[in-house]
């Protein structure tokens, strides 16, 4: 029966609904702050939004959306390509070039859609692509779509990207190489500085998708390449405009003119409408706010280092360095469950993550920090899980 395969989900949901819990898809009755909001009836801290500089509810990003709306209306209607190119996703794409200090750029309708579309447009038939093997579904969607020879290097391990480049010789120069800034799920940093070097040494285009990085590291917020220093190394930076800018869409930046010509081959950019003009003056905004007020980032990692240190010195097992994104790591599927279910009522909605999301075996309870939080928020998010681990629903020795 076409339908089998879904029976492992069909069940897992009828356990979730009997056991009264909607953690994927739970309903947002209302937003009161970039920090709050009343989830499923429930007052709660929102610590699983990624809206890392709480620009979401800034007031200059909100009044930029509303003038947009009175000016160019809802939506474009249309794709870039027919009638969806507005003066404001062009001085978008003008603002992110220089953003990242290049001359090209391409503005998308979803992060998905361009870094998917990236993949699966820069290599071809003939073209290797060796992407780290816990890159996001959007980065793996796109290389299968690619056509080219597709090869995993182990997660965020330059020797293994190294071995890998050395085995195809003079297809080397032919590799598309991928890597992420920070990493969705568990919130680590890639060795960008390593695996810079190891493109110099042997060759290739390196992609890296800044998603969870931009606005959050880097001396103006670009991101862990500008952090790394290797920026010049990057030959595209992918990004969304859903977690630090607050609002949907993606980018594409490069130092290469080609990116003019690659802009008409990409079926995700051609064929879907452009982003509503709204939604492009509210991140023309935030990249403004972004780059004009360093602050925020700061603000950011003392909420971080705040939230990572309370939960480690609690035993939990936590990531190796403090990060935005400060992930839980548990063995049971049912206790996570339970311990989800048990911050809600304590007032604090994360994110359950379960494989294949979560990059092993593990199952999730994963926080992302806002510099929107304020002190006290980041001390209930802990005392939230101290309540679990007082209420023995997890201890301090599960492996990470
Ligand atoms: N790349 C990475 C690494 C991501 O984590 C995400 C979203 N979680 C995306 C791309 C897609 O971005 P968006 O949700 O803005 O479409």
């Amino acid at each position: 029966m076409m339908f089998d395969k879904f029976k492992p989900m069909a069940d897992f949901q009828a356990e979730l609904a009997e056991r009264s819990v909607e953690p994927f898809g739970a309903i947002t009755e209302k937003i009161l702050s970039a920090t709050e909001g009343v989830v499923q009836g429930r007052n709660v801290i929102l610590a699983g939004t990624n809206n890392y500089l709480g620009l979401s509810f800034d007031p200059r990003c909100i009044k930029a959306a509303q003038d947009a709306t009175a000016l160019w209306g809802t939506g474009t209607t249309g794709s870039r390509l027919a009638n969806g190119s507005f003066a404001e996703h062009q001085a978008l794409e003008t603002e992110i070039a220089q953003f990242y200090g290049v001359d090209n750029a391409i503005v998308f309708s979803t992060g998905y859609t361009a870094t998917m579309g990236m993949c699966a447009t820069l290599a071809g038939p003939g073209d290797v692509i060796l992407l780290d093997a816990d890159s996001h579904a959007s980065i793996y969607t796109g290389v299968k779509l690619s056509g080219a020879e597709i090869i995993r290097f182990k997660h965020s391990d330059p020797e293994d990207l190294a071995k890998r480049l050395r085995r195809l010789g003079d297809r080397a120069h032919q590799t598309l190489i991928i890597a992420e800034g920070i990493y969705s799920m568990l919130g680590d940093v890639a060795p960008l500085q390593e695996i810079a070097a190891v493109k110099r040494e042997y060759g290739g285009y390196l992609f890296v998708d800044e998603a969870h990085s931009m606005g959050v590291m880097g001396a103006t917020g670009r991101g862990a390449a500008q952090a790394a220093g290797v920026e010049a190394d990057v030959d595209f930076f992918c990004g969304t405009f859903s977690k630090s800018l607050g609002a949907i869409g993606g980018f594409c930046v490069s130092r290469h003119a080609e990116l003019a010509a690659i802009r008409f081959c990409i079926n995700s950019y051609i064929f879907t409408a452009s982003s509503s003009p709204s939604v492009i003056a509210s991140t023309r905004e935030a990249l403004r706010i972004t780059a004009a007020e360093p602050e925020l980032q700061a603000k950011l990692w003392d909420n971080c280092n705040r939230l990572y240190q309370g939960l480690k010195s609690m035993g939990l097992p936590v990531g190796p360095t403090a990060s935005p994104v400060v992930a839980v790591a548990m063995e049971d599927r049912s206790r996570t469950i339970d311990c989800w279910k048990a911050l809600m009522e304590a007032g604090v909605y994360v994110n359950l993550v379960i494989p294949p999301a979560s990059p092993s075996t593990n199952f999730l309870l994963r926080n992302s920090v806002s510099a929107a939080h304020t002190s006290a928020q980041i001390d209930a998010i802990i005392a939230a899980y101290a309540g679990l681990k007082s209420a023995g629903l997890i201890t301090g020795t599960q492996a990470h």
